[in-house]
């Protein structure tokens, strides 16, 4: 008795033993690598302990050093690959990529591990917990999507596709990025309607020519501002011509590629066996999702191109159609004449110091927890902040904040995973890995409104994975469930953005320090909201493309009349000959069959959403039990069952209808003088 109290006790404060933070030993290139190498050596012990076993299988024979070793393997790989995004030297970073690599070796050939396959299989699961038994399916599932029960014949043919994959994947992206165009103007009124800054930035050459090429900061804002039809009509072919034609061939062969290995899977397509391990299950419920969203969004989508003609009859009174390449440009003109907001009047609201307060502020109390900053932490920048995450007093988690742009430094917004959470054994860390402006003497870091809301989601991320990180296994753990889930729950998050009442606890004019005025926010929303029709009609084309590419025989499918065929379906916009957009369309290559994804997640979004009390989205029991049900259990369990159980029924698309025609809905009260 008392021996076994002593035990227990030892245990427990092992338990309580403080997990020292992620850069505490500040190490050099050579301490990171033997960091490294010391915990892919500990995943090693972990594999080989399942394999030597001889005796009967066990839960804890087989299963612990299984999740042990995935949960090192996780480590290693998050550590390798932050620093290969975050650390301010080169060398650092590049020697960090170089272990991504060998931290991948190691991955692919556990997922690949035929003896661990079998242990797992042997396993009788039948007398542990749900969340244990949900595990082990899951994992032989991927085993098996792996093909890793298959025979040494079937596994060598697999192995020489998927590593052919990865080579098409990587031509593909390349052409991608490779594939610039330009379009010369000789004629310096073309550019009339667009900003100063944009002509400063684009003035003639030595031949008194100027020349707009097909990146981003410089094709959309002449696609929206450029009075000059013929100009954009131009810029829209040169950017959906890019990487073609190399891309057709390339896209063709990745299509086999994949055809070939979902079918020696036992497959009847790639869009298929990628459904697989997710949400949506199998090919016809993606078909059925589009056919679906098609039908709830017909009526906005359409009344929204009305508005869009009449303003294009404003110039051209017998225009009955829109290109694509107009439709940017009479959104913006719709919006300028219709909903009196300018972007820029939010701006003196938002400095950085405040909207971070703000975000901290609004997920405590939504979530009823305590975030606590650890002073003097060694970090690889000196403004990396460390904060500890506290519900009912308990330290459950930490996080940390690099939010500004440096040299070398990843450049858009992200969670990043920092250590998988294990129940008494290991406190999840993720980060926040963001590039938003930073306060300095002179300025305090005035932020666009389309930052703040990105802050917000990746926040959401970051709280998903520390409260969904309480779980007994490693793999089961944060956001582990189906892939096409994910996005829900920050997605949701961004509509606290849009409330007055959360805004104005925060966002407050930097000199005057007036909150910001609700009329304000309501314009702002409205303005907004303007346009959703045409982006759920764009969305609905490209899922329909990523799902016709991928449904069948490759030999069958012909990307450009599949592209014609969806667009003509799926928009009320009439395509310009003569563009292939397929070819530069990134997603193709990694989300391949599932780009359905964003729209799925977003539908799902503002089903939950419309679960709180909108008059105060703070209160009642909402959030607690939107963190108990949907977030707390991680990935030990389905994502379907998660949306099932908050619900108490599946998603559908009312919600998500609603949203739709928020811009459609009857204009605020007229905004006060002097706004
Ligand atoms: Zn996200």
């Amino acid at each position: 008795m008392v021996l076994l109290g002593a035990a227990a006790l030892v245990v427990a404060q092992e338990a309580l033993k403080p997990q020292p933070p992620l850069w505490s030993s500040k190490p050099d290139v050579a301490a990171f690598e033997k960091i490294e190498n010391a915990t892919l050596a500990a995943a090693q012990r972990s594999i080989d302990e399942i394999t030597a076993v001889k005796e009967l299988r066990t839960i804890e024979n087989t299963l612990a050093p299984y999740d042990d070793a995935l949960r090192q393997i996780d480590s290693a790989t998050y550590f390798a690959e932050l620093m290969q995004q975050v650390h301010p030297d080169a060398t650092f970073r590049d020697h960090a990529s170089e272990m991504t690599r060998k931290v991948g070796a190691l991955s692919t050939a556990l997922a690949l591990n035929r003896d661990v396959y079998q242990a797992l299989a042997s396993l009788d699961v039948s007398k542990t917990d749900a969340a244990t038994r949900y595990y082990v399916q899951r994992q032989l599932l991927e085993f098996r999507l792996a093909g890793v029960d298959k025979d040494d014949a079937t596994r060598a043919q697999l192995k020489k596709l998927n590593d052919q994959l990865v080579d098409e994947q990587s031509t593909f992206d390349r052409d991608i990025s490779d594939g610039q165009n330009t379009v010369e103007v000789s004629d310096a009124t073309e550019l009339d309607g667009l900003p100063q800054d944009y002509l400063d930035r684009h003035k003639p050459g030595a031949d008194g020519k100027i020349r707009i090429t097909t990146d981003y900061p410089d094709v959309f804002p002449a696609l929206e501002f450029a009075k000059s039809d013929k100009l954009r009509r131009r810029l829209w072919i040169a950017f959906e011509t890019r990487a073609y034609p190399k891309n057709r061939d390339v896209l063709k062969q990745m299509m086999q590629t994949r055809y070939e290995i979902a079918t020696l899977l036992g497959y009847a397509s790639w869009a298929d066996y990628n459904a697989a391990d997710k949400m949506i299950v199998n090919s016809e419920n993606i078909a059925d999702f589009i056919e679906r969203v098609d039908a709830a969004s017909r009526p906005l989508v359409q009344r929204e191109f009305q508005m869009l003609l009449a303003e294009k009859q404003k110039t051209d009174p017998h225009a009955g159609t829109i290109g694509e390449y107009e439709a940017a440009y009479l959104n913006e003109l719709v919006r300028r004449s219709q909903y009196n907001f300018d972007s820029q009047s939010v701006r003196p609201y938002l400095p950085y110091a405040k909207v971070k307060q703000g975000v901290l502020d609004t997920a405590a109390s939504l979530f009823h927890l305590t975030f606590r900053q650890e002073q003097d932490v060694p970090a690889w920048d000196p403004t990396v902040e460390t904060w500890d995450v506290l519900d009912d007093g308990k330290m459950i988690g930490r996080f940390y904040l690099d939010m500004h742009p440096r040299p070398g430094k990843y450049s858009h917004a992200e969670m990043a995973p920092v250590l998988d959470g294990i129940r008494g054994k290991q406190i999840p860390e993720a980060i926040l890995v963001c590039n938003f402006p930073a306060p300095t003497a002179t300025d305090p870091g005035l932020m666009e409104f389309g930052e703040v809301v990105s802050f917000f989601h990746e926040f959401g991320h970051l709280m998903h994975w520390i409260l969904g990180g309480q779980q007994q296994w490693a793999g089961i753990s944060g956001i582990s469930m189906e892939g096409d889930f994910i996005e829900a729950p920050s997605q949701m998050l961004e509509e606290w953005m849009h409330s007055p009442q959360v805004l104005a606890s925060f966002a407050r004019d930097y000199k005057t320090g007036e909150p910001i005025p609700a009329d304000l926010v309501a314009r702002m929303n409205r303005a907004a909201a303007f346009g959703r029709g045409g982006w759920v009609a764009n969305q609905t084309t490209y899922t329909a493309i990523s799902y016709d590419l991928y449904k069948g025989k490759p030999q069958d499918i012909d990307p450009d009349a599949v592209c014609e065929q969806d667009a003509e379906r799926y928009t009320p916009l009439t395509p310009l000959p003569g563009t292939h957009m397929y070819a530069a369309f990134t997603h193709l290559s990694g989300y391949s069959s599932a780009y359905y994804t964003y729209l799925w997640d977003k539908v799902i979004a503002e089903d939950f959403f419309m679960q709180f009390d909108h008059k105060n989205l703070l209160a009642g029991p909402v959030p607690m039990r939107y963190r108990h049900v949907v977030l707390e259990p991680g990935g030990s369990m389905s994502a379907n069952d998660l949306v099932k159980n908050f619900l108490g029924r599946p998603q559908n698309m009312t919600a998500f209808q609603n949203w739709m025609g928020e811009e459609f809905a009857p204009a605020p009260e007229s905004p006060k003088t002097g706004q």
